[in-house]
């Protein structure tokens, strides 16, 4: 059954206010956040979450926060648009790492931004238990992605 609370209210509400990219048939992205939007109940205890994931072809984009959406958010996510080239079962299980950061947060404040190439963030007490909770949900942590780290580390570099 499809929570049908957080489908409305975030993923729906995340894509007509263009912070969630849906301009492909197919896009691995959101396949994976109905996926995991269908397995997950816990998801419509939630406060509305936005899903922040632009195309690749948007080189930048400032968005107004309105004050009726602020007033009521709960929180924001990001999803780097490289998970296009990953696996369904990967993307599925970075949709739900960072949902079950979401649903953890009232008991492990300050949230923590995963970064490709930051060894130290794994081990973080925060990821730890959101791994833990994303796999209690069914969602296995898939091994390390060499040539994706790669390539974020290219994209990094040729950025400094
Ligand atoms: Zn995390």
């Amino acid at each position: 059954m499809i929570p049908q609370s957080f489908l409305e209210q975030s993923v729906i509400r995340s894509i007509r206010e263009g912070w969630l990219d849906r301009t492909h048939e197919g896009s691995v992205r959101l396949n994976a956040i109905l996926y995991v939007c269908c397995k997950v109940d816990e998801l419509n205890e939630l406060p509305p979450v936005r899903i922040f994931s632009p195309a690749f072809k948007v080189m930048g984009c400032a968005m107004g926060i309105p004050e009726k959406i602020s007033r009521n958010l709960g929180a924001f996510i990001y999803l780097n648009p490289l998970i296009e080239l990953c696996s369904p079962r990967r993307a599925r299980f970075y949709v739900a790492h960072e949902l079950a950061h979401i649903v953890l947060a009232p008991k492990m404040p300050r949230c923590s931004t995963a970064f490709l190439s930051d060894a130290a963030y794994k081990n973080h007490p925060n990821e730890l238990a959101a791994d833990k909770l994303a796999e209690s949900w069914g969602f296995k942590r898939p091994k390390t992605n060499v040539s994706q780290l790669r390539l974020a580390r290219k994209l990094e570099e040729a950025a400094t």
